[in-house]
């Protein structure tokens, strides 16, 4: 670090995104990306003229996309807002209201980008632990006045809570806003939508990285409230006003004209999961039930490090988070069929020694 940096940041931990090696090619169970390409219509959705616009900036207001995805979701234009990736509206959730010192309440194994955040905005956090079985328990978010961040499904577990228990987070905390990260959502949890026109305190935060198969044109969108809409926006426009370049504008609005296609991978991913759960349950992993894009399981007789390793010696990224209580869990991002199977024939080799 320089001399110069503010001593207010020297102590960061800054958040560890997983491996994106570029030295060799493995299978890559490690990121949660799809192992399916956007649709054709993304594909074909950019062209050579839309290269030649990029001397233009963006819309700033996203208006296209906005109003697709206002469609898509049967809500207001006005409850849309868009994003450089889902992670850009939590850093603007965080810097918005939990700042300075005020409370914000997630639990001990959750996404990691929250403490982060809570650490760059000096909130007051307030890091509940899961239960053993890594469930949360609900009544620990309620009436604690605080802003609540939820992923739903949880990462890395896959847990879901099902919206009444979200409902009465919202209802006994009415003076704070309850962030709901549902980025793993399109796999086969409930979404929270249906609450957004009962609590004014609901923020929903999505992505297009996981179901939608654009984590590289990076691109999250949120859906709340007109007010809390209005605050992600000043935030925007007090920062970088084109933070979703064109091109990314352009796929995004191909993506929503495409669903099914996106929709129907949701759901072979899913399958590809059960089946990979099965697998794992009978070689004798403590696997988690999940409704995410991945899964996280314990192996019966191994460190979740050691498997990490001798997996990426075979050319088979997954993730190991060396944490406390998790350490010997690794988490499996489900790829395509071949690839799962490709996973489980190195799993049975790892534990036979080979
Ligand atoms: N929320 C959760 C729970 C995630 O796992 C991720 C992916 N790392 C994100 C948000 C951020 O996704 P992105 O910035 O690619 O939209």
């Amino acid at each position: 670090m320089s001399r110069f940096l503010d001593e207010k940041y020297a102590s960061l931990e800054a958040y560890v995104p997983g491996e994106q090696p570029q030295d060799r090619k493995y299978i890559k169970l490690n990121t949660n990306e799809s192992p399916y390409p956007p649709s054709p219509e993304v594909i074909a959705s950019v062209n050579d003229s839309d290269i030649a616009d990029l001397r233009l900036y963006s819309d700033p207001e996203c208006r296209i996309l906005r109003q697709k995805l206002a469609d898509r979701y049967d809500v207001g234009y006005d409850n849309i807002y868009l994003s450089n990736g889902s992670d850009d509206i939590l850093n603007f959730a965080f810097m918005a209201y939990c700042s300075d010192g005020k409370k914000v309440a997630f639990a001990d194994i959750t996404y990691g980008f929250y403490k982060v955040f809570a650490d760059l905005y000096h909130s007051d956090a307030n890091i509940i632990p899961l239960e053993d079985d890594f469930s949360i328990n609900v009544d620990n978010y309620c009436g604690i006045n605080s802003t609540v961040v939820i992923a739903n499904p949880n990462a890395p577990t896959g847990l879901t809570l099902p919206v009444s228990a979200i409902e009465k987070i919202l209802k006994s905390n009415p003076n704070n806003v309850v962030v709901v990260d549902e980025a793993y959502v399109d796999f086969g949890a409930e979404s929270c939508l249906p609450l957004l026109n009962k609590y004014d305190n609901l923020l929903i935060v999505r992505t297009y990285s996981k179901s939608r198969a654009l984590a590289g044109a990076r691109l999250g969108f949120a859906i709340a409230s007109k007010e809390i809409i209005d605050d992600l926006n000043r935030i925007k426009f007090s920062t970088n006003p084109y933070n979703v370049n064109r091109l990314t504008l352009k796929v995004g609005a191909a993506a929503i004209d495409s669903d099914d296609y996106f929709m129907n991978n949701c759901q072979r991913i899913a399958k590809t999961r059960e089946k990979t759960t099965n697998e794992l349950v009978a070689l004798g992993f403590d696997v988690i039930p999940s409704k995410a894009n991945f899964i996280f399981a314990k192996a019966p007789e191994m460190s979740g490090q050691d498997l990490y390793s001798k997996l990426k010696e075979k050319g088979i990224l997954i993730r190991h988070f060396n944490k406390d209580r998790i350490s010997d869990y690794i988490r499996i991002t489900i790829g395509s069929e071949t690839e799962m199977e490709a996973f489980i024939t190195a799993i049975k080799e790892i534990m036979v020694g080979n």
